[in-house]
């Protein structure tokens, strides 16, 4: 019997999360279940999962949140406020926590987490990107696990000899991670400029929360990807590909130097990467309908359009520059990514606000949580006086 902490479980990958728990009460119980904001949907949660601690992590809504438990008849402990989200994911007798917050909010307990021991299912890819060297750290500090929940990166884990492999004494030539190219696939950039927040929202293939639905449609998704799978595989940049692959049924796939290519094929559903990590090595059943292939009938690969979607090389270029430029790109990402969606950034201004960012920081070596947070800080101010200036305002009023 596995106990889980499942941080971030009002959100999208929590729901997934906690479907998959639902099936299997012989497997899995719930220690701990964690959100932001969402009172009245995390004390149905815990109506209904019956955790020993429920922690949200605004302050704020504490009183209210215990009044909506005691309004259930709902008897468990509750944590509030920061402290108490690193807490959950480090100090219970949970054994798994499911890193499912978004955005750098969720950095400070998927590195306790890792500290600690747990096995660690992570989704919360901002994280890796602003602290690789720092988790991976933390995880041989606490010699636990770390799983990846990303459907590609779980589809790549899966399709290499072990955990922990070296790619090199493995045979591996390149690591080809999928992409659907998002809503806006195909279309110039003159036809970006004006799409809101809804289109950009409105993910063809998959259900996800705002933020990450926003880094699909920009590709930064796909850029962020590529930095989480250089340290989750210890993959140079120039061994890692991205092909967009609008059907999302291949999640990714590894090319040996034989010549093979292995690829995770399966619908895109994220509760098959859910099942996967939290059983694995066994294999549970996940709730996933059987792939029909007839019914998919074909399978299309394409070049990503680099040029409308800038995002992707400057993740590239973040993660050849090293040091603080992937925590640069993710903070200036996180930043324009909020404007966009509050309707104070043009959406081609996500990839400029970006690349100004990179430009006018230096890539300085990050030796501890401190410097990280430092440079996070930094970048975000940066960002924020980007998307106030001018030029981008410009931007937005003047494209046809
Ligand atoms: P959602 O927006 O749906 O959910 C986010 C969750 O994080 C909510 O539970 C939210 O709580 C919580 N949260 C937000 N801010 C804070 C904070 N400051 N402190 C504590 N908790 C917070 O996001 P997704 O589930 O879509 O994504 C979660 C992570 O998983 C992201 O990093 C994303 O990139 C990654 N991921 C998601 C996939 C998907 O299919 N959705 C696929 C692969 C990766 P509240 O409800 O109270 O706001």
């Amino acid at each position: 019997m596995r106990t889980l902490a499942v941080l971030g479980a009002t959100g999208s990958i929590g729901a997934n999360t906690l479907d998959v728990v639902a099936r299997h009460p012989d497997r899995f119980r719930i220690g701990v279940l964690a959100a932001h904001r969402s009172v009245e949907a995390l004390a149905d949660l815990c109506l209904r999962f019956r955790p020993d601690l429920a922690v949200i992590a605004d302050e704020a809504c504490e009183k209210e949140l215990r009044a909506q438990l005691a309004a259930r008849n709902v008897d468990c402990r509750v944590g509030a406020g920061p402290a108490a989200l690193v807490e959950a994911a480090s100090g219970t007798d949970c054994d798994t926590v499911v890193a499912a917050i978004v955005g750098a909010a969720g950095l400070e307990s998927t590195l306790a987490a890792a500290r600690a021991g747990k096995r660690l299912l992570l989704a919360n890819k901002e994280a890796i990107v602003m602290a690789g060297p720092l988790l991976l750290a933390a995880l041989e500090q606490g010699g636990g696990e770390l799983l990846p929940l990303d459907s590609e990166h779980n589809a790549v884990f899966q399709c290499l000899p072990g955990a922990r492999t070296d790619l090199t004494r493995a045979g591996v030539r390149r690591i080809l991670l999928t992409a659907s190219g998002g809503p806006f696939r195909g279309m110039p950039a003159s036809a970006l400029a004006e799409v809101t927040p809804e289109r950009a929202c409105a993910h063809p293939k998959w259900r996800m929360g705002r933020k990450i639905s926003v880094d699909s449609a920009t590709l930064m998704n796909k850029g962020l990807e590529v930095i989480e799978a250089h340290y989750l595989f210890d993959a140079p940049a120039e061994r890692i590909e991205v092909l967009v692959h609008p059907q999302s049924v291949v999640h990714s796939l590894v090319e040996y130097v034989d010549g093979s290519v292995l690829a995770q094929l399966g619908n895109p559903d994220m509760r098959t990467a859910i099942a996967h990590a939290l059983a694995w090595p066994e294999r549970i059943e996940a709730g996933v309908a059987a792939l029909d292939l007839l019914a998919v009938a074909r399978l299309d690969f394409e070049a990503p359009d680099r040029a409308t979607f800038r995002c992707l090389d400057l993740a590239y270029q973040a993660l050849r520059a090293g040091g603080s430029a992937t925590t640069v790109l993710n903070a200036a990402n996180e930043e324009a990514v909020a404007a966009f969606l509050d309707g104070r950034l043009p959406f081609l201004g996500i990839a400029e606000t970006i690349e100004r960012c990179l430009e006018g920081a230096e890539s300085a070596p990050l030796n501890d949580l401190a410097a990280l947070l430092d440079a996070d800080l930094t970048a975000r101010r940066h960002a924020q006086r980007i998307i106030a200036g001018p030029t981008v305002r410009k931007m937005h009023t003047s494209t046809p």
